[in-house]
């Protein structure tokens, strides 16, 4: 994002008819650029060393997904929200976005009592990472500009985990998980179940990053950017629904 005028740069990635990436890039001068003639741009995305690919077309984003790429699909917010201009505010779920779904599959399959109980039993062992910890570390890296003595200074970057685990009974896995990559992240949120849409209007972030459609659409409705990230035992949920 040159956007911040850092000298370290976090390349992202966009593709056709992204418009709340407007959002985002706005003010930012593109300078890499390739024309694919309708052809999936997703096999040149690691040479541009890219660190976010967005698009509104799922089977590329899934594509670039299974190259190991971050990627999300967009869609656009149904309403009209004041974004801050001074701050990029990043949104994160937990299982399957920055962490693998290992988790989530005990869930879908086993239900929730064995999904606590597997937490407890686990709390040590950190998670393995999804497929947007990689992005969460560069936003990292650019944070870390913001540093003096060891203590952080009014950074234009402020990062969030929003995950529908509780604090009490699988929450603490997920944080000993950041700690042990040795990556913060400014605020955490458990919404033990509860609908995430409330919390991101207060949180007002440019974009918001979950694996399941219920969570994306209740996001949009009320007015939150939010993208899809095509990964995980939830996708086969979502299929058979
Ligand atoms: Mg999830």
């Amino acid at each position: 994002f040159a956007f911040f005028k850092l000298t370290v740069t976090c390349r992202l990635a966009v593709s056709n008819r992204v418009t709340p990436c407007a959002v985002l890039i706005s003010g930012l001068t593109i300078e890499r650029f390739c024309m694919t003639g309708g052809k999936s741009p997703v096999g040149y995305l690691t040479a541009y060393l890219t660190n976010l690919y967005l698009s509104a077309d799922s089977e590329k984003v899934q594509e670039a997904i299974e190259a190991g790429i971050a990627s999300a699909t967009m869609f656009t917010a149904n309403k009209d929200v004041a974004y801050s201009d001074t701050q990029l505010r990043v949104a994160f779920d937990g299982d399957a976005v920055l962490f693998s779904d290992e988790s989530e599959q005990i869930f879908k399959e086993q239900g929730l009592d064995k999904f606590f109980e597997h937490e407890q039993l686990n709390e040590n062992k950190p998670l393995a990472q999804g497929p947007l910890k990689g992005f969460l570390e560069d936003l990292g890296k650019l944070q870390k500009k913001f540093y003096a003595k060891n203590e952080r200074l009014n950074c234009p970057i402020r990062t969030f985990l929003v995950t529908a685990r509780s604090a009490a009974s699988s929450g603490a896995r997920v944080l000993k998980t950041l700690r042990s990559w040795g990556l913060e992240i400014d605020e955490a949120l458990f919404l033990a179940g509860a609908p995430k849409g409330p919390i991101l209007v207060k949180i007002r972030p440019h974009i918001f990053f979950d694996d399941q459609m219920f969570h994306i659409e209740g996001a949009q409705k009320l007015g939150t950017i939010a993208a899809h990230v095509p990964y995980g035992v939830a996708q086969k949920y979502q299929k058979s629904a």
